[in-house]
C-alpha cells in the first residue's frame, strides 16, 4: 500500500500488506524464540543494557524518525520531534526496568516454610498500535514487553509503519536478538483480527478506538490470552475563577489542539465556571484564531492535516451536529485551504460554546481539533458534568485552592486528573483509563507488570506432619 501526507498529498512510503499466513508466521517465530530462552532466560541486566543501546540508536536517528513521522501522520515536526524524544524516555525508563525485575518471598510460612514468588515474562505478546502516535505508543508497549523477557509481534497502523519498522530494525542493531521482535504491516480487519484469535499468545496490548476493542475482545473469546487496552477518552478541562486564567488559555488550548486534537487524551470538553465564562471563551477563541495551520514541516506551524479525507469529513459532520442541536459556533468550524499546499487535509481550529451535556458533540469522540464548552455554577455541577461520559481516561482542574483540586482529583473518574497542566506525562506516571478507556496501565512500574506473571514457590522445611495417620495393617481373613 501507498502513504501519503495527508498535510500535502506526497508519497511517504510503500508498504507489503501482510496475509493471515504472514500473521502466524511471525507469531511461531516469536514463539520459537521465547520458548528457546534466549531471551527470557538472559540476565536481566544484560536485556537492560540492549534496551539502553537501542534507545541511543533511536537518539542518533532522531531527526530521520521525526520526519517519516510527521509526514506519515501529517503532524507539525516540532511535535513529532517531541514524539520520538518521548520514545528515547520511555525505551531508557524500560531499561533501567529491566535492572530491577523482582518477585517477593515469604518466610515463616506456616512457622516453617519459605515462599518465594518469582515473576516471569507472560510470554508472546501481540501489540497493536493507532495512527495518531505511532512512535510514542509503540513505545509504551514494546520496551516493556522486552524489559519484562517476552517476544513480540507488532501490528503498526495501516497508514503509520514507518517509524515501527526502523525502530524495530535499530532493535536489532542493538542486540536484540532476532525472532524476538516481529512487526507485520497491514490491515487491522485481516492480521490485527488474526493475532486477536490466535492461540499462540499470551498478551495482546491494544491501543485503539473502543470499537475495536470490542471485536478484538470477542475474537479473542475462544483463548485464555490477557487483553489490555487503552483506549477513547473524552476529557474535560474544568477552569474555576481562582485559576491562574492566563496560565489556564495557554492550558486550554494546549490539551485541545495538540496534534491537531487527535489525541486519545485531549481535553476536549471545557468546563468553565459561569463567573469568567464570556470572557474566557473570547480570550480563548481570538487565540485559536492565530494558531499556524499549515506546513508541517515549517517549524512555527501548530495545526498539522487530519489523517485521512474520510476523517476530515467526520469531524466536520460533528461540527455541524453540534450547531444543529444548538450550540454557537464561536470560530472555525470550516475546512483550511492553505496557500501553496493543493492536498492538505486541514480544519480550523474550532470552538463549540453552550454546548448541551446530552448532545453528540459533548458524548462522542470527536478526534480533531474541536472544543466544545459547558457552564457551571457549583463545584458539584462540574463534577457531575465531568464524570457523565462512558470514557475516563485523563480530566483536568484549574485552580488555586488546594482543597477544592484534591477534591476535585478525588472525585473524577480517570486514570488521570491534571492540576493546573494539561496533556502531561512522563514515563515514571503510570497511565490508563477507567470505564470505556480501557482497562490496563502502561508506563511507570505498572507498566513492566503488565508483561509479568507471576509463579509460586512453596518450600516446605523440615519433617512432614503427616495428613494421614499410620494404622495397623487389617489382618485378611484366611479362607
Ligand atoms: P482503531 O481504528 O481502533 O485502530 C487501532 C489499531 O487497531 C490499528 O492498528 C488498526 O489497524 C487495528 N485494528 C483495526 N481493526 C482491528 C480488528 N478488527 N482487530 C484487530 N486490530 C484492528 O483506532 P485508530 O483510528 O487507529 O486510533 C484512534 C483511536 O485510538 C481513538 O479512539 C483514540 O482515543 C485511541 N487512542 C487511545 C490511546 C490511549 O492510550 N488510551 C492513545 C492513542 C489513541 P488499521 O490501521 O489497519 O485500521
Ligand atoms: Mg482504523
Amino acid at each position: 500500500m501507498d502513504r501519503r501526507n495527508p498535510a500535502n498529498g506526497l508519497l511517504t512510503g510503500r508498504y507489503a500488506l501482510a496475509s493471515v499466513d504472514d500473521a502466524d508466521r511471525a507469531v511461531a517465530g516469536a514463539r520459537e524464540a521465547f520458548d528457546s530462552g534466549v531471551w527470557s532466560t538472559m540476565a536481566s541486566i544484560d536485556r537492560g543494557r540492549i534496551l539502553l543501546a537501542w534507545a541511543e540508536l533511536i537518539r542518533l536517528n532522531k531527526e530521520r524518525l521525526a520526519q517519516i513521522e510527521a509526514a506519515e501522520v501529517g503532524k507539525p515536526i516540532r511535535i513529532a520531534r517531541g514524539d520520538i524524544q518521548g520514545a528515547i524516555d520511555l525505551t531508557q525508563y524500560a531499561g533501567t526496568l529491566a535492572f530491577d525485575i523482582h518477585g517477593d518471598a515469604f518466610d515463616h510460612v506456616h512457622g516453617t516454610d519459605l515462599g518465594v514468588v518469582l515473576k516471569e515474562p507472560i510470554g508472546v505478546v501481540a501489540a497493536i498500535v493507532p495512527w495518531n502516535f505511532p512512535a510514542i505508543i509503540y513505545s509504551q508497549k514494546v520496551p516493556f514487553a522486552l524489559a519484562a523477557g517476552c517476544t513480540v509481534v507488532v501490528k503498526p497502523a495501516e497508514m503509520t509503519p514507518g517509524t515501527a519498522l526502523e525502530m524495530s530494525r535499530l532493535a536489532l542493531d542493538a542486540g536484540v536478538p532476532p525472532g524476538v521482535l516481529n512487526i507485520i504491516t497491514g490491515e487491522g480487519s485481516v492480521v490485527g483480527q488474526r493475532l486477536a484469535e490466535h492461540p499462540d499468545i499470551d498478551l495482546l496490548s491494544f491501543t485503539g478506538s473502543t470499537k475495536v476493542s470490542h471485536d478484538i475482545a470477542a475474537a479473542a473469546s475462544t483463548t485464555h490470552k490477557h487483553l489490555s487496552f487503552e483506549l477513547g477518552g473524552k476529557g474535560a478541562t474544568i477552569v474555576f475563577d481562582d485559576a491562574n486564567l492566563d496560565d489556564a488559555v495557554d492550558g486550554v488550548l494546549f490539551g485541545v489542539y495538540f496534534n491537531q486534537g487527535e489525541t486519545c487524551i485531549a481535553g476536549t470538553r471545557l468546563l468553565v465556571q459561569d463567573t469568567i465564562a464570556d470572557a474566557f471563551v473570547a480570550q480563548l477563541a481570538s487565540r485559536a484564531a492565530e494558531l499556524r495551520v499549515g506546513d508541517v514541516f515549517d517549524d512555527e506551524t501548530d495545526i498539522g492535516a487530519m489523517i485521512s479525507e474520510s476523517h476530515l469529513k467526520k469531524v466536520l459532520e460533528y461540527v455541524e451536529s453540534g450547531t444543529a442541536a444548538g450550540a454557537t459556533l464561536v470560530t472555525g468550524g470550516t475546512r483550511v485551504n492553505v496557500e501553496g499546499i493543493e492536498d492538505g487535509l486541514f480544519v480550523a481550529p474550532t470552538i463549540l460554546d453552550h454546548v448541551a451535556a446530552a448532545s453528540r458533540v459533548f458524548q462522542e469522540e470527536i478526534f480533531g481539533p474541536v472544543l466544545v464548552t459547558a457552564r457551571f455554577t457549583t463545584d458539584e455541577e462540574a463534577i457531575s458534568l465531568a464524570n457523565d461520559t462512558v470514557y475516563g481516561l485523563a480530566n483536568g482542574v484549574w485552580t488555586k485552592n488546594v482543597d477544592r483540586a484534591i477534591r476535585f482529583g478525588r472525585a473524577l473518574r480517570s486514570g488521570t486528573v491534571w492540576i493546573n497542566t494539561s496533556n502531561d506525562g512522563a514515563p515514571q506516571l503510570p497511565f490508563g483509563g477507567y470505564k470505556e478507556s480501557g482497562n490496563a496501565r502502561e508506563k511507570g512500574r505498572a507498566g513492566l507488570e503488565e508483561y509479568l506473571v507471576s509463579k509460586t514457590f512453596h518450600i516446605h522445611v523440615g519433617p512432614r506432619t503427616p495428613f494421614y495417620s499410620t494404622r495397623a495393617a487389617v489382618p485378611t481373613e484366611s479362607a
